[in-house]
């Protein structure tokens, strides 16, 4: 008897889909725990870098802020006025023009004049810093920079917009980022004499935010308080306020959503379907200090002033969705295809595992075979005959029913062992068996008692005259010809058989008086002649 390979298939499909189920989910949760502690690095990386970014910015403009400071507190520059002599203005001069050669950030240093004249004027000269004589000096009083600084009280700073210079009217070629500090100057007797103005060159705190952006994942972008570019990827996008065509290169028209939230929020980071967005704000005025709206225009007057947390850039990391897909599943795709090897490795495991546990569960099933079948035909053995008996005799006597025992023994067979081999014995007792099995109910057993003796169980008999008929039919279907292939031969023989008749309860109704009757049964056809039954 052997175990059908379904059983086999069940074994490692059971098997397998467990094991897939543990290793994906041990997988798939490393995966992610690795995953989010990598994706919160990098946000954090993103958020430490423009908060570097702000850190610098602001330092810039308190450098100038104080460089304009130190210039406003100039003994002599207090005490200009329009009728100061070539002398007084020469020392101013020669102050303004250290400062221009040391800094190398400023293109203009000015004193204007409490009515509005330039009284000094000190241009960087592309790295040669010269002062303009008298009669290249213009009068600023209509410039909205002069009339807001002169508005201003002591301890206050003016701050333009972030813009591009203009010249004559129109945005300077090649664009000249630009920021324009000032502060009011007064006399020794507390009234204004008039105003110093820095026109601080942006592109210098454009290139240290490009420094730092170098090892950066994120699109670095600097950003005025209406959303538009003052440091995009694209230059072409950059100060678009200043140009009545590029009005729609804003951030806010690019990312409405993200820049509802970037406007009002101090700083932050969150993503969106266009990707991770992180965020600070600068406050280039610290509390106290003013600016104005500044009209871009050369001579408009600006709207209003400006509060200190009113003027503000916002620095804005941006990560495209795409960038930081890459970077939330790195190795997404190495991660699947490890997946898909270990989990054939896995199935290799399991087909041996399943393998082994089915040849264990083959040879225990052999094993208990052995001990009840007998290993030439498969019939149940001696052992096994006993048992079934031993369970009809307990059926029996509680349902009144009757019972045969069939003793069959072969007629002659060591002839056929003689005659052709022992093999060809064998032969003729497998077929017997095969026989007996097919002739009989499907309840009924047959069992080998060993040599060429058989034992057939009918249960549940009627009359005497079934039996005689049932043991007729085994002597037929024994003594039919058996084809024998032996030795290189072919013959064809048949042998007979003789059974003896017992019945429970009449000749007994115990195990061994049943089979004992059966067998003496036996002898007594054997006697009779062979080929016949008997009874007792
Ligand atoms: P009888 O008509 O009186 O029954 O004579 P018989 O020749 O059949 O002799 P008997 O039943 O007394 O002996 C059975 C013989 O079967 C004895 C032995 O040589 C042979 N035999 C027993 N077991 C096997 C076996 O497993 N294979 C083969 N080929 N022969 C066996
Ligand atoms: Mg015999």
């Amino acid at each position: 008897m052997r175990l059908k390979l379904g059983y086999f298939g069940f074994y490692f499909l059971r098997l397998y889909l467990v094991s897939i189920i543990l290793f994906l989910g041990i997988s798939i949760a490393f995966y992610l725990t690795a995953n989010q502690a990598r994706i919160n690095t990098f946000k954090a990386h993103e958020i430490i870098n423009i908060e570097q970014q702000e850190e610098i910015i602001r330092h810039d403009i308190q450098a100038i802020v104080s460089d304009l400071t130190l210039l406003a507190e100039d003994y002599f520059l207090q005490d200009l006025f329009v009728d100061s002599t070539d002398l007084d203005l020469y020392r101013v001069e020669e102050a303004f023009l250290v400062f221009a050669r040391n800094k190398k950030k400023y293109d203009q240093l000015r004193f204007i004049g409490h009515n509005g004249m330039e009284m000094v004027r000190v241009d960087w000269n592309s790295g040669n810093p010269v002062a303009l004589p008298r009669d290249r000096l213009q009068n600023k009083s209509q410039r909205y920079y002069f009339r807001d600084t002169m508005s201003l009280a002591r301890g206050e700073l003016f701050i333009s917009p972030f813009d591009l210079n203009v010249e004559h009217g129109k945005v300077e070629e090649p664009k000249k980022p630009m920021i324009r500090f000032a502060i009011p100057v007064f006399n020794k007797d507390g009234g204004k004499s008039g105003m110093v103005i820095i026109n601080f060159l942006g592109g210098h705190i454009l290139e240290d935010l490009d420094k730092l952006n170098k090892n950066v994942t994120g699109n670095v972008l600097l950003l005025n308080k209406d959303g538009f570019y003052l440091r995009s990827i694209n230059p072409a996008e950059e100060f678009g306020f200043m140009f009545p065509e590029k009005k729609n290169a804003n951030f806010a028209k690019d990312y409405p959503l993200a820049w509802q939230k970037i406007s009002v929020q101090d700083s932050g980071q969150f993503a969106t379907h266009d990707g991770l967005f992180s965020f600070v704000s600068i406050h280039p005025l610290f509390e106290g200090l003013r600016s104005s709206t500044g009209s871009p225009e050369a001579f408009s007057k600006s709207a209003s002033h400006l509060s200190a947390r009113g003027y503000v850039w916002k620095i804005v990391s941006h990560v495209p969705a795409r960038a930081l897909n890459a970077h939330i599943y790195p190795d997404l795709r190495l991660f699947i295809t490890t997946n898909f090897m270990l989990l054939g490795l896995i199935g290799v495991g399991c087909w041996l595992a399943a393998d082994a546990a089915f040849k264990r569960k083959q040879a225990e099933l052999e094993l208990k075979n052995l001990a009840t079948r007998d290993t030439l035909t498969d019939l149940p053995n001696r052992k096994l005959l006993y048992d079934r008996l031993a369970q009809l005799l307990a059926q029996a006597e509680r349902s009144k029913q009757k019972i045969a025992v069939l003793f069959i023994d072969l007629d002659k067979f060591k002839q056929i062992n003689d005659g052709f081999g022992h093999e060809a014995g064998d032969i003729v007792l497998k077929q017997t068996a095969l026989r007996l099995t097919t002739a009989l109910r499907r309840g009924d057993t047959v069992a080998r008692m060993g040599g060429d003796e058989f034992v057939a169980l009918l249960a549940d008999v009627k009359d005497d005259e079934t039996v005689n008929a049932v043991a007729q039919k085994l002597i037929d279907v024994i003594g039919q010809t058996i084809q024998i292939d032996s030795q290189g031969e072919t013959t064809n023989q048949s042998v007979g058989a003789s059974i003896g008749i017992s019945i429970y309860p009449t000749n007994g109704e115990d195990i061994d008086s049943l089979i004992n009757a059966a067998d003496t049964a036996m002898y007594l056809a054997k006697k009779a002649g062979r080929n016949r039954y008997a009874r007792m």
